[in-house]
């Protein structure tokens, strides 16, 4: 152990607490001690002091006692000439060193101080989910804490692009010089948001906790550890050495030399203390910087900090020490290629050319073939290329892949077209949206000079989709349509088959099948979920339908959805069967004994946290809301979604509650037991609108179409007392259905 780090790091960690300690003395001054204290949108209160103390800190006067607790293991500043043979006086100063960060980060929202562009402070608990779902199925394989900046904004862009291009989720936070890696993206006009992967926190180095409070928030959410005594904190740590592929970038060599002569010190004390509480949580430190490394393995897998690492080589080298498993394609187009630019948006003035929305006609199709059908590899293009549009223009687009593979069926069609969005949106500068017939494209001017034309979007989509799917496909061709006229026959067979894949799903009742389907994806996250998929009832996250789940276990027999022999029924109403019940004890892990699919009340399936929207009850109104989770206000049970989201996730039954997908809505299995769709009483107007064709069908097919202009929104009421009012104005006959509870 370095005495110089051990050294710094501590004095810097006593920098903080005497910070900390001056700002709290400050707001108490100013506000009182009860004063209340909290992040935005979050039910874990500070949620690093939370996971390292189990303290729910929601007060100024709380803040002090965390402080004095932190304070407590603050080891004295060392002497310099002493050598000190363990990391265990440092890793305290890192955790004291977080606990003091987190107070000073919170006391700017208590001291109404919003963060400034392009910082975005703060990850609230409904980002928090959403963004774990792409933890849990591996579209991101980890994240970088980039502290500092780089020496110039070109080195800047590279970094962020090779970090993207890993899909490794970047954090910024803290300056070199008083620039910042965030700027210099700024400065050259990168998009950043969770979307492209590129999360700038703050400017101070102190805001680079909040990506360990997302870290610390990701085991009690995902991992479902309670936060509490040490061994709680032991856990989490722990849950986040082995899951969450995380390390601190320190950025700041470069810099040219100091007046003194020597290059300019830019890893400050304050850095080090931050870095030694990455390194609790088995995140190491990379750095460019020459600094005294700390090899031997301990705490973290493999080495805690490698320093002087020139910069093209930091990010392999990171991936390295981390032990980072990384699935990196080798996709032959000219611009870069990965998850990481998945939400990238193309705007307006950015964009070459565009195809589909509300411009041009467009589809796509994935389509079973005879082997001798296909010309394995073919890229045909029918119609003008990108080159021979004006800039700014628009063309139609027909996609047609054309798979063939010995063991190849229909069914898996549908599973490879949604995968198109995807592979499609990971090259940076293409824009993709939407599935079937309603595409919309963009290609950016940069991603045109960079050369990309349609002959390479069809080499990602052969590519990605080979890769992906190497045991059903053999062989695979695609055909792109730009021509108007030559797009309209097979847009025609599109919609065919469209309608023909609606049909049969919208046939399918749970009667009918004897086998179910589980999804046990987010276990990686969420341990003890389970997802019991019917043909009525699809996965929370509205991804996977029942048919989905059959072709995925068919594609592959060790995935992660099983088929579930129903057995014997041993409640029809409540949607329970014995082989259901056997199947979820062992793989909740012995944690659930029993499961109702059609209730929510009694023994209802669990939720891990990325359900698209969630039932909760209503008693007061003997009826039920349901919030999606783009709904960011009030709404009349007194919590937003995050909060409530905060509260039933992780993998355990919450009766009275229930996470589940939009299309489960308008099922005829829908809370069933407890009367059904006829008890929805609120929901957001948004979601009112997206799904008001299905939810108009499916009163009609009731005989109870008044009903639906009947379920209130937050324009009548977001509070229960107004929710009842309501209800009794418009004479709601939930009032007098039976009782819920
Ligand atoms: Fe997760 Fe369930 Fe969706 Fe599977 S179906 S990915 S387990 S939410
Ligand atoms: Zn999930």
């Amino acid at each position: 152990m370095s005495r110089i780090i051990a050294t710094a790091a501590i004095r810097g960690a006593h920098g903080y607490m005497e910070q900390a300690r001056s700002q709290l003395h400050q707001a108490v001054e100013t506000y009182g001690p009860d004063k209340k204290v909290e992040f935005p949108d979050t039910a874990y209160f500070l949620p690093l002091t939370l996971a390292l103390t189990g303290q729910e800190v929601d007060s100024l006067a709380k803040a002090q006692a965390a402080l004095d607790r932190a304070a407590s293991l603050l080891p004295p500043i060392p002497d310099e000439t002493r050598w000190l043979p363990y990391l265990g006086h440092t890793l305290d100063a890192g955790v004291a060193t977080l606990i003091a960060e987190e107070i000073i980060e919170v006391l700017k929202y208590v001291n109404g101080e919003e963060p400034e562009e392009p910082w975005l402070g703060f990850t609230g608990d409904a980002t928090l989910r959403l963004q774990g779902i792409k933890l849990v199925d591996g579209r991101m394989p980890g994240f970088a804490a980039c502290v500092g900046a780089l020496p110039t904004n070109e080195e800047a862009v590279e970094l962020a692009r090779s970090l993207q291009e890993r899909s490794i989720l970047v954090f910024m936070a803290s300056n070199s010089d008083g620039k910042s890696m965030a700027e210099q993206l700024a400065e050259e006009g990168v998009e950043m948001n969770w979307d492209t992967f590129l999360v700038p926190y703050g400017k101070d180095t102190s805001s680079a906790v909040l990506a360990l409070n997302f870290a610390a928030r990701a085991a009690m959410t995902f991992g479902g550890v309670k936060p509490g005594d040490f061994d709680a904190a032991r856990q989490i740590l722990m849950y986040n050495k082995e899951r969450v592929f995380a390390f601190v970038l320190a950025l700041g060599s470069d810099y040219g030399p100091s007046s003194n002569g020597h290059a300019k010190q830019l890893l400050t004390d304050e850095k080090y203390a931050t870095a030694a509480g990455a390194i609790n949580f088995g995140f190491p430190v990379i750095s460019d910087v020459e600094i005294p490394q700390i090899l031997p393995r301990g705490v973290c897998t493999y080495e805690h900090v490698v320093s002087g690492i020139p910069r093209d080589q930091i990010v392999t080298k990171a991936v390295e020490v981390r032990g980072l498993k990384l699935k990196m394609s080798e996709i032959p187009i000219p611009v870069p290629y990965g998850a990481g630019f998945e939400g990238e948006r193309v705007r307006k003035e950015q964009m070459q050319i565009q195809f589909g929305g509300k411009y041009t006609e467009s589809f796509e199709l994935v389509r079973g073939r005879p082997m001798d059908a296909i010309q394995d590899g073919s890229i045909e293009l029918i119609g003008p290329d990108i080159d021979e549009v004006e800039v700014g223009g628009a063309l139609p687009l027909g996609v047609v892949v054309e798979v063939a593979g010995r063991s190849f069926k229909e069914d898996f069609e549908t599973v490879i077209e949604r995968r198109i969005h995807e592979f499609a949106s990971w090259a940076y500068g293409v824009f993709h949206m939407g599935q079937r017939a309603i595409v919309w494209v963009r290609i950016s001017k940069d991603a045109y000079e960079k050369g990309f034309r349609m002959k390479h979007y069809g080499e990602m989509l052969i590519a990605k989709l080979r890769e992906e799917f190497s045991a059903i496909i053999d062989k695979i061709q695609v055909k792109i349509y730009t021509d108007e006229q030559a797009l309209q026959e097979p847009l025609e067979e599109a919609r065919t088959v469209y309608r023909q894949r609606d049909d049969r799903i919208k046939g399918m009742i749970d009667e009918d099948a004897d086998t179910f389907y589980s999804c046990v994806l987010c276990q990686s996250y969420a341990p003890d979920h389970v997802c019991v998929v019917t043909p009525e009832r699809l996965g929370l996250c509205g991804a996977y339908t029942w048919l989905d789940c059959a072709a995925s276990f068919e594609m592959n027999q060790h995935g992660p959805n099983q088929p579930i022999k129903k057995g014997t029924t041993i409640d029809d109403r409540l949607g329970q069967w014995q082989g259901v019940n056997e199947y979820l004890e062992v793989a909740s892990n012995g944690n659930l004994e029993r499961f109702n699919a059609y209730s929510m009340m009694e023994d209802p399936m669990t939720s891990c946290g990325c359900f698209e929207c969630i039932t909760a009850i209503l008693p007061e109104t003997n009826g039920v809301m349901i919030v999606n989770r783009e709904y960011e206000g009030m709404t009349p049970i007194g919590m937003s979604f995050s909060t409530m989201a905060g509260q039933i996730g992780g993998g355990v039954q919450t009766p009275g509650f229930i996470g589940m997908g939009k299309l489960y809505v308008t099922s005829k299995k829908f809370i069933s037991a407890e009367g059904g769709i006829e008890r929805v009483v609120w929901m957001p107007k948004v979601l009112k609108e997206e799904i008001r064709d299905r939810l108009e069908e499916r009163f009609a097919e009731l005989g109870k179409s008044d009903l639906l202009d009947k379920i209130a929104t937050e324009d009548d009421a977001t509070s229960s007392e107004e929710l009842v009012a309501y209800l009794e104005k418009i004479g709601h006959p939930v009032l007098s259905m039976e009782p819920m509870m």
